[in-house]
């Protein structure tokens, strides 16, 4: 089932009627998910994912815009009847109930014509507990679970209903950091094994590029850039999406544009063309750096970090935005830890310029 976002806004009113603006939670989202797909709705705390996921489940109801299920527009549809399964990040399971009769309980609440029978709830309850492999604990309480089990007591209660939309909103967050890893890709794979077109929201970048098929980058209600994650990654359309994918982070420096020489300080370290002169934002990938005893970037030495088939070169510089300039390198190259300085040669494809005051991506080719 495709999913349309069609002007998609939602405007909060002011909290505070005399002093506060009101907030523009979501503002002009136009997007179309594709059927099957699992979706990755990534940005900061505030930017609008659950509000937009919201919107897409019924919970809120747009200041303006439509959303189409297929070629239904379902803007004005209830939750209920929108065929939609939600999964949020505390479990909400209903705690006096076993974990059959939580996910039971979608289907004893279906009417009319979707009435089932005992025995088709049954059947269809462990379907979807099977699914989330947790067949094998019906009988217990929620309070008998780890919170991965719990978690997956919600996926099978979102499933149960086979919705057409599954919607989660940051449901890996309770999690420890190992059941993270272990839970996100279980959801890919049942996402993969139903098909069922997926939106999910998170904050958190690795989570989002590891799952999707593709992410939508939001910040202030406004969306980004939409693409496959390491599209997105390898061609960032600002500098705030390249800042805010990849660990380590992007390193981002003051420079400028002179003469078809792209300068950190006086170190003239690539070629370009196409570029006007002008002050610019340099981003370099920490991957983006070779170390080069006649390198043209020249930086202070601080530390190095082995971690495991890599090294990262810690350094300093005086225009880099952040207190240190992070590169790994691989472990077999050379350092030589006794000298105060290191120099780097650049790669082109992993060097960014952004505009100065706009931040928006300036295009160049290499010379
Ligand atoms: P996210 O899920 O990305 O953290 P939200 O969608 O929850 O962000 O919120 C987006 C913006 O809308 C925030 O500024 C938030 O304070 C505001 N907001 C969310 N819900 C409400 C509400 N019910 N009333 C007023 N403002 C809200
Ligand atoms: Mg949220």
């Amino acid at each position: 089932m495709k999913v349309v976002l069609q002007n998609l806004t939602k405007i909060f009113p002011s909290r505070d009627k005399k002093a506060g603006k009101e907030v523009v939670a979501v503002n002009d989202f136009t997007f179309e998910i594709p059927d099957g797909k699992l979706i990755g709705l990534l940005g900061p705390s505030g930017c609008g994912k659950s509000t937009t996921l919201y919107m897409i489940s019924g919970l809120q109801k747009p200041s303006s815009g439509r959303i189409f299920f297929g070629d239904d527009d379902v803007t004005e549809l209830s939750t209920e009847n929108r065929g939609i399964g939600l999964v949020f990040q505390n479990y909400a399971l209903y705690p006096h109930m076993t974990v059959k009769q939580n996910i039971l309980f979608p289907l004893q609440n279906l009417k009319g014509a979707d009435r089932l029978s005992k025995e088709e709830m049954l059947t269809r309850a462990y379907e979807a507990a099977k699914l989330v492999q947790i067949d094998e604990l019906m009988e217990r309480k929620p309070s008998e679970l780890s919170g991965g089990q719990q978690q997956r007591v919600a996926i099978a209660r979102a499933l149960v209903k086979m919705p057409r939309v599954l919607l989660l909103d940051e449901p890996l967050s309770n999690l420890d950091a190992r059941l993270r890893l272990q839970t996100r890709e279980e959801i890919r794979r049942i996402q993969k094994e139903t098909g069922i077109t997926t939106v999910f929201v998170t904050h958190d970048q690795e989570e989002a590029m590891s799952i999707s098929d593709m992410i939508v980058v939001m910040k202030l209600g406004v969306v980004q850039q939409i693409g496959k994650p390491q599209e997105v990654y390898e061609d960032p359309a600002n500098l705030f999406v390249a800042k805010f994918l990849g660990t380590p982070p992007i390193n981002v420096l003051d420079g400028r544009v002179q003469g078809g020489k792209v300068y950190i300080g006086n170190d003239a370290i690539l070629e370009v063309s196409g570029v006007a002169d002008q002050d610019v934002i340099v981003g370099i990938r920490p991957e983006g750096f070779e170390l080069n005893e006649n390198g043209a970037l020249h930086c202070q030495l601080s530390n190095v970090e082995v971690m495991g088939r890599d090294v990262s070169v810690v350094s300093t510089n005086p225009a880099s935005q952040n207190p240190f300039i992070r590169s790994i390198i691989d472990a077999d190259k050379r350092l030589d830890l006794g000298k105060q300085t290191v120099s780097y040669n650049v790669k082109p494809h992993k060097v960014f310029l952004f505009h100065r005051e706009t931040e928006e991506r300036i295009r160049y080719e290499v010379k």
